[in-house]
């Protein structure tokens, strides 16, 4: 069974939160699910898109270089969503011409249609078999109407004609309530079925996606105009959380009527641990404030925010489950190196603070700065990434006294290349190919024992997700072990410095790897619920 979600009148109304929703309502059910994301973009993958294009990049379990939403996927059912279940254009026509030039088309003329959604529909099968799913859920990106997903929508089309009966079409529609007028509007969305109707699809289920729950008036209104019965209408407004949306939803048996849709065997649960989630997340708690200091991204007036999506969403895991609230704050390192006198109030008042992933050297030095104040000052530190680079080069400068230390990503002379570049990258890197070829997802890691690391994971070997070229220069381990940085986790074979921690401290710790693409709701990840822990002791202090 396939459902494929599509959106309508607008992007960024949260077609993935709903997708992945969906999924984790069915999954309750009993059925198995599964989740594809399809990109319209020419990219072969999210790696080398600068996060002003495309926010923080997730990366699954076998290393794929994917859009967030894919780590909604992850975090809302519970599993591991692998790289056959994320296609863009480029890859499926990627694909499709290393095909035909190794004849794997017989000589035959090879086509936009059929051959490209045919493709896209021997991965979305290739996703379903891999997951073993009763249900696949397919989240089209962008929106009906737009040049660069009729393909896409073409393959959802000969799918249906093929098994009409296993096919659902959700379509989440933006319902806009103009300020002027104070009325709930359905004509953009009537349009957007429209155009949906055009490319030869009918939306079984339309999504309304709001600042206010539609009415029954506008229901019926919708439905009539639309050949849907007014419960095929579902509200879906703003809320204040996106883990609130699967209660929205099972309160509008969205699991049952796609259950009786698709004619599947699946029974809802009486209890669902979303609705008890939903309370607990909004029940007030000891406030803990946590400062990311990162670099700001803008674009015109705005700033984005979900760069750092999954480092906000395991913040707020490990925090509700110690049954406090998070307070996040952004904090600009470029502040920091224009006003290093003001670093004090800058980061004063915080509980603690993180350094996540990144890339390049503008504002590295007010990361670095952050470090040295969080080492200081006692305030709890983890770092992710280019967080446990800093925190290596903070302590060669400020302990060891390497005024010049660097990582070389940054500081190609340094005469301290404490971070430098992974022995296989070097090669990569001459020849310009940078896509998918950090080293990337699932790596072994061994904790030593006696390491807080190794208390809060309860146990010795893990398994965690990288993106990184840059590493930690061995030649330097034993001088920086000495000066206080002990390298707690390193690969097997013990080459690769994987985790370090700065002993005589509440919490210091940084890793190489990423452990904020682990964490689930329900399933906190070990390291950030200590760091919270961490940060609320220091405010009782
Ligand atoms: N820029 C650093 C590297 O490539 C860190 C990467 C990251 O933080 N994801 O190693």
């Amino acid at each position: 069974m396939t459902i494929f979600v599509v959106g309508g009148v607008m992007s960024g109304v949260g077609k993935g939160v709903v997708t992945a929703s969906i999924g984790t309502l069915l999954k309750e059910c009993g059925l198995k699910v599964t989740a594809v994301k399809i990109d319209p973009y020419v990219n072969v993958d999210a790696g080398t898109m600068n996060p002003i294009e495309h926010g923080e990049v997730f990366v699954t379990k076998d290393g794929a270089e994917t859009d967030q939403d894919m780590g909604n996927y992850e975090r809302f059912l519970e599993v591991d969503v692998p790289r056959v279940n994320y296609m863009t254009t480029g890859a499926v026509y990627q694909t499709v011409i290393e095909r035909e030039r190794s004849l794997g088309y017989g000589g035959k003329t090879v086509e936009v249609v059929p051959h490209i959604p045919l493709e896209v529909i021997s991965r979305i099968r290739a996703a379903q078999e891999a997951s073993d799913a009763d249900v696949t859920m397919v989240e089209i990106g962008g929106t009906v109407g737009e040049y660069q997903n009729v393909l896409f929508l073409e393959a959802a089309r000969m799918m249906k004609r093929d098994e009409p009966h296993n096919v659902l079409i959700v379509l989440v529609s933006y319902m806009p309530v103009p300020a002027s007028l104070g009325e709930m509007k359905t004509k953009p969305t009537q349009y957007a079925v429209k155009l949906v109707n055009e490319v030869g699809l009918f939306p079984d289920l339309i999504v309304t996606r709001s600042t206010h729950v539609i009415d029954d008036v506008r229901k019926a209104k919708l439905g009539f105009n639309c050949g849907l019965k007014a419960e095929d209408i579902i509200a879906a407004p703003d809320v204040p959380s996106i883990y609130d949306v699967p209660s929205l939803f099972r309160k509008q048996h969205v699991p049952e009527i796609i259950i009786n849709k698709l004619k599947i065997r699946g029974r809802c649960p009486i209890k669902s641990p979303w609705v008890e989630f939903s309370k607990k997340i909004h029940r007030k708690g000891k406030p803990v404030r946590i400062g990311i200091v990162g670099k700001y991204f803008s674009t015109g007036d705005f700033v984005l925010g979900d760069v750092y999506l999954c480092v906000i969403e395991a913040l707020k895991h490990a925090t509700w489950h110690l049954k406090a609230t998070p307070e996040i704050t952004w904090i600009n390192s470029e502040e920091i190196e224009k006003k290093p006198k003001e670093i004090s109030r800058i980061l004063g008042k915080l509980d603690g603070i993180l350094i996540p992933g990144g890339f390049g050297n503008r504002g590295v030095e007010g990361k670095i700065m952050a470090v040295k104040y969080a080492r200081e000052h006692k305030v709890p530190y983890f770092g992710l990434c280019y967080g446990m680079q800093m925190a290596t080069i903070e302590v060669a400068r400020n302990i060891l006294g390497w005024t010049d230390a660097n990582t070389t990503e940054v500081d190609k002379q340094t005469k301290h290349p404490v971070i430098h570049l992974m022995n296989e990258q070097e090669e990569r890197l001459r020849n310009t190919s940078y896509g998918g070829t950090m080293r990337l997802g699932e790596y072994p890691c061994i904790l030593q024992s006696g390491s807080l690391a190794r208390r809060l994971y309860g146990h010795e070997f893990v398994m965690e997700r990288h993106r990184h070229r840059y590493e930690f220069n061995p030649v330097y381990r034993e001088r920086l072990e000495n000066a206080g940085l002990h390298c707690v986790g390193t690969s097997p074979d013990n080459n690769l410095v994987e985790i370090v921690e700065f002993k005589n401290h509440p919490f210091f710790l940084a890793t190489q790897f990423h452990p904020e693409f682990l964490s689930r709701p329900f399933h906190p990840h070990p390291l950030f619920v200590g760091f919270i822990k961490a940060a609320l002791n220091k405010k009782r202090a």
